[in-house]
C-alpha cells in the first residue's frame, strides 16, 4: 500500500457540486504532489489568461505524499493558483497538521474553483463533505474561525482559514492552519476570499498507509536521531529561526531600513532569537511529526503591547516589523505579530509595504493628507500598528500599500520604484542578496517572484548544508557571484522537491537527498534513484516556469531592482553587489532557457514536457 490516495477533493463553489478524481499513478511520480502536481494539474485545467480574483481560477490545497507518514517534517501542506498580487504563478508552504489529517480523511488534496454568493466553509469529515454557510464567521480574525470551528467540530479536526485581511481581498493576504502556520505568500487568501470561501474543517479516521510499515518505522528512528544531532536543528529548537536576525547582521544579511542600512546591529540585538528567548519565550512548538519545533510561544505581561501566551514571530516577520522599519522595541514586534497572524496576512509582504511607505512618507511622495492627517514615520510604533489596520481595512494609504509595493509605486510614481525591492510583484524576503550572490539569481529567477523558500539557496550558500550527492559540495563564499548559477540549480530543484514531496527545509537541513530518496521510496512504494527525483524536480521548475512564460513573463522579468543593486556603505556586506548580468548568462545556458526567458524546445522534451512546448 502507498501513502498517496491519489484522490483529489473537486469543490465547485458556483454550483455546490463535489466530487472526486482519482490521478493516475504516472502522474503522481513524475509530479509527486504539493505544489509540483497542482502545477501540472493547474496547466491541464485553467487558461493561463485566467482572472486571478475570477471564479475560474482555481485554488488548490494540497500535502504530500510523506503526509501522514509520521516521518519528520512531512505535515506541510502548499497552497497554490494564479496569484492576484503577482498575476503570475502563486504558490506557498505552511506547517501544522492539516495535510495528514485530510490524508486520513482519504485525500491527496483540495481543487476548488467557482465562486459562492454568500460566505461558506468546508466541512470535511472523512467521506462525508458539505458546503457549509458561514455568515457567522465572516469579519472574524483567525483566531475567533479557528476556536469557533474546532467547537464546532465533533471530533478532532484540523481548521484552515482565511482572517480580515483575505475577506478584504489584500493581496497578500495568508491562509492559516491554525493559529500559527501559514503559507503566507502571494495571496491565496485573497483566491479564498474572493471565493467567499472562509474556511475548511477537516476531520479524518482513516488509516495512512506505507509502502513498508516496519521499514517506515525503521528509517523514521534513523532520521529523528540525525535530526537530533544537527547544530542547525538544535539552533532552531532554542531560539527558533529568529536566531537568522543574530547571526545574519554579522554576514550584512538582515535588511534594515527599507533595504538602505547596512549594519542594523544595534537592533538585531534587541529583537532577534537571544533577546526573544531570554525575555518573552515560554515554550516552543512543532508542527505534527517535527523533532525540531522551532514554532515560539511567547507572553508578554504588561506594558502597552501586553498580550496572552501564543504564537511568537518567526525570524521574517521579527525583521519586517523590526530592522525594516526601524523598530528596536522586542514587545511591540511580538504584538505586531500577533496582529498579522490574526489578520490573516503575509509579514513579509506587509512589513515590506509600510517600510516602502515610510521612506515615501519621509522623501514626501506621499503626505499626511494621503495618510488620513496621520503620518508614518520610522520606527514610530503607533503609525505601524495604525497603517496596519488601515491595509487590512484598506483605508487611505492602506488601500494602496494592500496591492503590494509594485503596484503601490506604479500608483504612487513620483520615482518611488527606486525604493523597491521585489522581483515579478513579489517583495525580496529579509535575507539580502548583496550578502548572499547566489540568493541573489535566485531571486531573479524566481518563479513566485523574490522567494528564499523555493529553492535551498539559502541553507547551501549558507553553508548550513551540502549535498554532495548531487554537485553541492559546500564551502560557499557569499559575496562571490562565480559559480552561483551552476549552485543555484540544483538548489532550485531541491526546493522544487521540498514543496512537492513536501517536507520541512529546515528537517531537510540534517539530512541528505538519499534519506529524501528514502523517504519517498518507503512511502509510496515507487523506486526513485536521486536522478530520477531530482530530474522531477527540474521538471516542476520548468513546468512553473512554462506557465508563467504563458501568464506573459519574459526574459526582462528575471531582474533585480535598483535598490537590491546599490551597494551598502557600512555592515557586513558593505560595496558587495551580485554580478547578476553574468550569472544570468550563465544560468539561462544551464537551465536550458532560450534568450526570451521560455524553455527550449529541447528541455522541454527531455523532461517529459512536450505538450507544454506546444504551447509555448
Ligand atoms: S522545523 Fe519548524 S516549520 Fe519545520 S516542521 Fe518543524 S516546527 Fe514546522
Amino acid at each position: 500500500m502507498a501513502s498517496h490516495t491519489g484522490k483529489i477533493l473537486e469543490v465547485d463553489l458556483s454550483t455546490g457540486t463535489i466530487s472526486t478524481t482519482q490521478l493516475e499513478d504516472d502522474v503522481i511520480r513524475n509530479y509527486i504532489g504539493g505544489s509540483g502536481l497542482a502545477a501540472k494539474l493547474f496547466l491541464d485545467r485553467v487558461s493561463p489568461d485566467v482572472d486571478p480574483l475570477s471564479g475560474d481560477n482555481i485554488f488548490f490545497i494540497m500535502g504530500g505524499p510523506l503526509a501522514g507518514t509520521l516521518l519528520p517534517g512531512s505535515s506541510r501542506f502548499t497552497v497554490s493558483f494564479k496569484s492576484p498580487q503577482t498575476g503570475i504563478w502563486g504558490e506557498a508552504c505552511g506547517g501544522g497538521d492539516f495535510a495528514p489529517t485530510l490524508k486520513k480523511a482519504g485525500y491527496d488534496g483540495i481543487a476548488v474553483t467557482g465562486k459562492s454568493d454568500k460566505p461558506v466553509y468546508l466541512s470535511i469529515v472523512d467521506d462525508q463533505v458539505e458546503i457549509k454557510d458561514a455568515s457567522d464567521l465572516w469579519g472574524k480574525n483567525v483566531y475567533e474561525t479557528v476556536d469557533i470551528l474546532k467547537d464546532r467540530a465533533e471530533k478532532k479536526s484540523s481548521i484552515v482559514c482565511i482572517g480580515q485581511g483575505g475577506e478584504n481581498l489584500v493581496k497578500y493576504a495568508a491562509v492559516a492552519n491554525g493559529k500559527d502556520a501559514f503559507a503566507g505568500r502571494t495571496g491565496g487568501g485573497a483566491v479564498m476570499g474572493c471565493k467567499k470561501l472562509k474556511a475548511i474543517s477537516v476531520t479524518g479516521t482513516k488509516k495512512v498507509e506505507g509502502a513498508s510499515h516496519d521499514e517506515l518505522k525503521e528509517l523514521r528512528k534513523e532520521l529523528i536521531a540525525k535530526i537530533n544531532e544537527n547544530i542547525i536543528a538544535q539552533s532552531l529548537q532554542a531560539m527558533g529561526t529568529n536566531m537568522g536576525m543574530d547571526v545574519g547582521c554579522y554576514m550584512g544579511d538582515v535588511p534594515a531600513k527599507n533595504y538602505t542600512m547596512g549594519d542594523p546591529t544595534e537592533m538585531a540585538l534587541k529583537i532577534g532569537g537571544g533577546a526573544l528567548t531570554e525575555k518573552y519565550l515560554t515554550s516552543n512548538h512543532a508542527c505534527q511529526s517535527c523533532p525540531i519545533g522551532c514554532k515560539r510561544v511567547v507572553k508578554v505581561d504588561d506594558g502597552p503591547y501586553k498580550m496572552d501566551e501564543g504564537p511568537g514571530p518567526e525570524y521574517e516577520t521579527a525583521a519586517t516589523f523590526g530592522t525594516l522599519v526601524m523598530n528596536d522595541n522586542l514587545a511591540a514586534v511580538l504584538k505586531l505579530s500577533e496582529k498579522v497572524n490574526q489578520y490573516g496576512i503575509d509579514g513579509i509582504s506587509s512589513g515590506c509595504s509600510i517600510a516602502f511607505g515610510m521612506e515615501c512618507f519621509e522623501k514626501g511622495l506621499i503626505t499626511s493628507d494621503d495618510l488620513g492627517g496621520g503620518q508614518l514615520r520610522w520606527g514610530n510604533i503607533d503609525d505601524i500598528f495604525e497603517m496596519l489596520d488601515k491595509i487590512v481595512f484598506r483605508k487611505d494609504m492602506g488601500d494602496t500599500l494592500a496591492e503590494g509595493v509594485r503596484a503601490a509605486a506604479k500608483k504612487i510614481g513620483k520615482g518611488s520604484e527606486d525604493f523597491t525591492a521585489e522581483v515579478k510583484g513579489l517583495e525580496q524576503p529579509m535575507h539580502d542578496g548583496r550578502a548572499l550572490h547566489g540568493l541573489g539569481l535566485a531571486y531573479a529567477m524566481g518563479n513566485r517572484g523574490a522567494c528564499h523558500v523555493q529553492q535551498m539557496t539559502l541553507q547551501i550558500e549558507s553553508n548550513w548544508c551540502a549535498y554532495p550527492e548531487v554537485g553541492l559540495e559546500g564551502g560557499y563564499a557569499g559575496m562571490d557571484s562565480k559559480g552561483k548559477a551552476a549552485m543555484n540549480i540544483p538548489c532550485e530543484d531541491i526546493g522544487m522537491l521540498t514543496n512537492a514531496c513536501v517536507i520541512c527545509q529546515f528537517n531537510l537541513v540534517a539530512l541528505s537527498i538519499d534519506d529524501l530518496v528514502k523517504m519517498m521510496n518507503v512511502s509510496t512504494g515507487f523506486d526513485y534513484t536521486i536522478d530520477e527525483l531530482m530530474k522531477c524536480g527540474a521538471r516542476i521548475w520548468i513546468l512553473k516556469r512554462g506557465l508563467n512564460n504563458l501568464m506573459g513573463v519574459t526574459a526582462e522579468d528575471d531582474r533585480l531592482t535598483k535598490r537590491m543593486l546599490t551597494p551598502f556603505t557600512d555592515g557586513g556586506a558593505v560595496g558587495s553587489v551580485p554580478d547578476i548580468e553574468m550569472m544570468k548568462k550563465e544560468y539561462y545556458t544551464l537551465r536550458g532557457l532560450e534568450a526570451d526567458g521560455k524553455p527550449s524546445k529541447a528541455k522541454l522534451d527531455e523532461l517529459g514536457l512536450s505538450d507544454l512546448a506546444a504551447r509555448l
